[in-house]
Order: C-alpha cells, then structure tokens, then sequence
C-alpha cells in the first residue's frame, strides 16, 4: 500500500465576486481533482486548533498527524529545525526579523526592505559579534527572517508578529522577559545602522522551545518523505524525521516545478518509502497576492501536472490512498489566512467512495473533525 498526502497551501477559500459568487475551487477546470472526490470520500476538517493561529506551521502539523494543540510550541523552533539548529532543554527559538521601525515607531516594513540573502548574512554576523554570547546567539537565514536563540526563560513573553504591525505603531513584548527583549531591538539598532539598508532593528517574535514530537515512524509505523519549498515545512520534516527531499526546481511560487514535485513523490514511493507528502505554495502565495488569476491557474496546474499523472503513476505500483486538503484557507478577498475549516478529499484504489465534490461548499454539510485524525484514518486501513 502506498499512501499519499497533497497539500494545495491555502487553496481554500470563499464565494468570489468576479467569479459571480463561486470560489476558485468551483470556478477552476478540475477534472483530476473531480474524478478523485467522485470516486472517494470528502469532508470538512479543523486544521486549525480553537485558540491557535492560522499559519502554515500550525496546520501543517495538523496534516502530518500531530496535534498542534498539545505540541506545537512556536514557530520559531520549525524555522530554527529547518536550518540545522537543534534546540537544548535549556534554550528559546526566536524568529529574528531584519525589520524597518521609524523614528515615531511605526512599522515601516516587516520585511526590511527585503535585503538579499548576502547583505542580511553580513547584519546578521555583526550582530553575532557585538550582542551574542551569555546564551544568546544569532543565525543567518534567508532574506530578513533569522533565528535568535537565547537561554529558555526567555521565552516568557507575549510577541506580536510584525506583519501583523503593517504600517502601525508597533507594539512592544509584554511579560516577563520583555526587558531583555526589548533591550536587545534597541541595541540591534546601531549594529544595523551602518549597513545603510532599509532594515534598521531586529524584530523578536514566534518564539519557543524544541517541540517534542515523536518521529512520524514512531507516531505511524510508516517511512515518509515530502518535498516543498517552504522553510516551515522543511523544519517539521526535520523534527518528525520524515525524509525532506529537495527539488531544484520548488520555488515556493506560482513557477515551481510541479512535474518536479510530482516525480520526487513516484519515485520516493518506487524507492520504497511508504507515504510521500507533496507540498505547493503557489495557491497560498496568489491568495496573498489578492491574485484571482494566479489562483486559478495554480489549481488547474495542480490538476494537470499533479494530480492526474500522480494517479497514473500509482495505479501502476498498487494500491494506493490519498488525502488531499489544505492547511488553512487563504481566500484571495482577504489576502490572509482564515481559521475555517477546510475540505479535505480521502480516496482508496481498491474501492468506490460514497462520493461527493471537492469544494467548500461540497463539504459544507460535512461534520468538523480535527485536522490531525486524517493522517491515521488515511494510514489506518490498509
Ligand atoms: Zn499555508
């Protein structure tokens, strides 16, 4: 038995105007993702537990069977995962934002002006040199986003997240640990400052300590692989020990490699791994972008270079089984994430479904079951 897990990032998402009340997943020519609902079963899931934001790394862990309600601990450690840093029991993950705060303490830019990778890495060694040491220290990442990690009575604090902040007064740490945190932003100022970027602070948020998940072989007694091109996955891979393998051409944009994608799951499962994870973030990003276009074109890219050759090349191993659903919605009106529950689509080779259609609507009448119950429903029957 082979199973397998699609991960269309944010692809639900709500009635549109301009496609006359019908939300991208009805709207877009799906035959591939039709076919399957027909044959399988759909329903409606919470991947995102009450209380908890809607972000990738919470629903994420949702679809690879973990509770996020009881495991995850921030979304700082993921990213940290992701780039090779094992946290110890006695230390915090920060995410580190290179960030733009004006003089009256606005937030200019979340993202510092986007640096390229090579100009942060020099910030980033700066402030390695003159704030690291006594437990703290800082990690290079890509673009803006880095990692601090500090001594664990660190993370007692309440941060808010600077994308949150967009062109408002920003609102400083509270609790316990807000005095260092807050003194380290300030220093971080004249360290950035002479490298003339758009940048001039760091931005502490998504904090937490090494989250103890138990490997996925553990959890499900199955050899998994994935493959995307997003660091937040990359790092629950990591942390689940499940195989990441990387596609040179997974750009985490609407020009991935999705032929890439879809071969780097036949031929993981044709090597032997029993269940295989397909990632795009393409839907999410054209969600984002309020891009209608973009959204439907990276459904129907999923539906031709995905999904239907997907399903030829598994009929040709054997019986197979598949979970398709997102991690949260991103509806294009909104530009963000949503905390609805999404539809989520089961199918087995072996035997006709009650049937139904992949859409919101489709599922609407659907009971909510958690998220993370699908991974043992799917890998529960052989
Ligand atoms: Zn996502």
């Amino acid at each position: 038995m082979k199973y397998v897990v699609c991960v269309p990032d944010g692809c639900a998402d709500e009635p549109v105007d301009d496609l006359d009340g019908r939300t991208p997943l009805e709207a877009a020519s799906l035959p591939a993702f039709a076919a399957l609902a027909a044959r399988g079963e759909v329903g409606r899931a919470a991947v995102i537990p009450d209380g908890m934001p809607p972000g990738s790394d919470v629903g994420n862990m949702s679809i690879l069977g973990y509770d996020p309600a009881r495991y995850h601990t921030g979304r700082a450690p993921i990213e940290a995962a992701a780039m090779g840093i094992r946290l110890r029991p006695d230390q915090v993950a920060y995410r580190c934002n290179l960030a733009s705060v004006g003089d009256d303490g606005t937030m200019v830019d979340f993202a510092g002006g986007h640096p390229s990778t090579e100009e942060a890495a020099e910030v980033v060694a700066a402030l390695e040199r003159e704030l690291g040491g006594g437990g703290i220290s800082f990690h290079a990442g890509v673009q803006y986003r880095h990692i601090l990690v500090a001594p664990a009575d660190w993370a007692d604090a309440i941060c808010v997240p600077p994308h949150d902040l967009s062109d408002r007064p920003v609102v400083w740490p509270t609790g316990a640990a807000a005095p260092q945190l807050r003194s380290l932003m300030d220093a971080s100022r004249e360290v950035v400052a002479p490298f003339g970027l758009k940048a001039n602070q760091v931005w502490l948020w998504g904090q937490g300590r090494q989250p103890d998940l138990p490997p996925f072989r553990e959890a499900y007694g199955l050899d998994a692989g994935l493959v995307t091109a997003v660091d937040l996955i990359r790092g629950l891979g990591r942390l689940t020990q499940i195989d990441v393998v990387e596609v040179a051409g997974a750009t985490g944009w609407y020009d991935t490699d999705y032929e890439g994608k879809r071969d780097a799951c036949l031929d993981a499962l044709a090597a032997g791994k029993d269940l295989f994870l397909v990632h795009v973030e393409a839907t999410d990003e054209a969600g984002h972008a309020g891009n209608l276009d973009a959204k439907l074109q990276a459904l129907e890219d999923w539906d031709r270079r995905i999904l239907a050759p997907l399903v030829d090349g598994l009929d040709a191993m054997g019986p197979w089984r598949l979970l398709l659903l997102p991690d949260h919605p991103t509806p294009v009106m909104r530009k963000t994430h949503t905390l609805d529950p999404v539809p989520w689509m089961l199918v087995d080779s072996r035997r006709q479904g009650p049937g139904g259609t992949y859409t919101e609507r489709g599922a609407a009448a659907a009971e909510v079951v958690p998220g993370h119950s699908l991974m043992a429903r799917l890998v529960g029957e052989g």
